[in-house]
């Protein structure tokens, strides 16, 4: 059979990762960018990326590599009570780590690296204007551009996803944003912490110990105050009045709840932001990410293995079938705990009450450590 070839378009975490890791398959990979490779890669965001996913990641990079990621053992959780901070729980482990951080940056420039040595991967520098569904093309003018599967990893607020699966989407758009930047102070921070305050969460990633970076959902209507200010003095208030910050330019996300209804088309198929957008509370985007690139992978990898070809095959329905439903489930769950935490007169004493003993809950704290590892499926099994 011929050598296949698949295209995936957008560089991106989704498309870094997608083309990287299919390359290992016995296929050819155009990879294509509309963003000059020259250009410095600039993503301020930080991930937190979970155990099971990090190893995966991890047989595709260099050992060297490793040492771009912070491992924590620990994470605090704490709720904010009038002006007041609780750490209603804590999840430690001593023997594996619970989750390994990294700066986008660094992680785009590793994955970059590698894709750059691939000798069956090719790089186009392009943007893809129009993907021709029927007959399993993408066109740069007037030429077209066969594929076997075609991967768009386009991000949120690509045009050609809508043209492709329609605007049947769900959503629930809070009129959030996230607030993100990154921190040095004089004080040891080296796991992560998450507060529920009253204007929103905000994640504590540590970078090391001296550095770490923020992510604090909030009130789009805070857009036009001092947004300097205000992250200044609640951090100060977190950390103690006496800490030294210094924060780096604060960069705004917009953030809401969205999942396409359909995110596939013949040999198309949508990976990534563009598919589905999850709040970023737990840190779960890209690790959900992860786990659809290894379903991928193991369903053409099980293909190739009977002789069988990816165009037109099992594989998408057999994708879509089993990530959809576990997808659209952390996406809910996310919005559902990010929903009880807001500020509410009726249901506070409610959320005061089950919050005074779930540290002692150990059924409950190990079951989300692994759901937030391996998913909520695998984690059943
Ligand atoms: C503040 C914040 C913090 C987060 N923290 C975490 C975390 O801790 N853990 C976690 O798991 N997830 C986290 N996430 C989620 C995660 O960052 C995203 O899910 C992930 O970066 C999405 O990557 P993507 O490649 O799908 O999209 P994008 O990053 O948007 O990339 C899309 C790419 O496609 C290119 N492109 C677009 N159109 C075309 C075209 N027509 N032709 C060619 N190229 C094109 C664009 O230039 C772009 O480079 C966070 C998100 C936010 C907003």
């Amino acid at each position: 059979m011929k050598k296949q070839k698949i295209c995936v378009i957008g560089d991106g975490l989704s498309g870094l990762t997608a083309a990287l890791v299919l390359s290992n398959l016995d296929i050819n990979v155009d990879f294509i960018t509309k963003n000059k490779q020259e250009k410095k890669i600039n993503d301020p965001r930080i991930t937190a990326i979970s155990p099971t996913n990090f190893k995966f990641l991890n047989k595709y990079l260099d050992k060297k590599d490793n040492k771009l990621f912070w491992p924590c053992k620990k994470i605090n959780l704490f709720y904010e009570k009038i002006n007041q901070l609780y750490n209603f729980i804590n999840f430690s482990e001593d023997q594996k780590n619970l989750l390994y951080i990294i700066k986008n940056n660094d992680l785009k420039k590793v994955l970059l690296k590698k894709i750059k040595r691939k000798k069956n991967i090719k790089i186009i520098s392009n943007e893809v204007k129009k993907v021709d569904t029927k007959n399993s093309c993408i066109l740069f003018g007037k030429k077209s551009y066969a594929y076997d599967l075609i991967l768009l990893c386009v991000g949120r607020s690509s045009k050609i996803i809508s043209e492709l699966v329609g605007k049947r989407f769900i959503q629930k758009d809070d009129k959030e944003i996230a607030l993100t930047s990154m921190v040095s102070h004089n004080i040891n921070i080296s796991d992560p912490r998450q507060y529920f305050l009253k204007e929103g969460p905000l994640a504590i990633l540590p970078t090391n110990e001296k550095n770490f970076s923020f992510v604090w959902s909030v009130s789009n209507k805070l857009k036009n105050k001092n947004i300097n200010d205000f992250v200044f003095n609640k951090l100060k208030k977190i950390l103690g009045n006496k800490t030294n910050i210094n924060i780096n330019k604060i960069i705004t996300y917009p953030i809401s709840f969205k999942f396409n209804s359909i995110f596939s088309k013949n040999n198309s198929l949508v990976l990534g932001d563009g598919s589905y957008n999850v709040h970023p509370v737990a840190g779960q985007g890209f690790n959900l990410i992860i786990r659809d690139i290894m379903k991928l992978f193991q369903f053409i990898e099980y293909n190739q293995s009977l002789g069988l070809p990816i165009k037109d095959s099992e594989i998408i329905k057999k994708f879509v079938s089993s990530r959809k439903p576990e997808n659209l489930l952390f996406g809910l769950g996310i919005n559902l705990t990010n929903s009880f935490f807001k500020q509410n007169e009726i249901t506070s004493p409610i959320k005061d009450f089950i919050l005074s003993d779930i540290n002692k809950l150990n059924f409950l704290k190990e079951m989300s450590i692994k759901i937030s590892d391996k998913g909520i499926f695998q984690s059943l099994k």
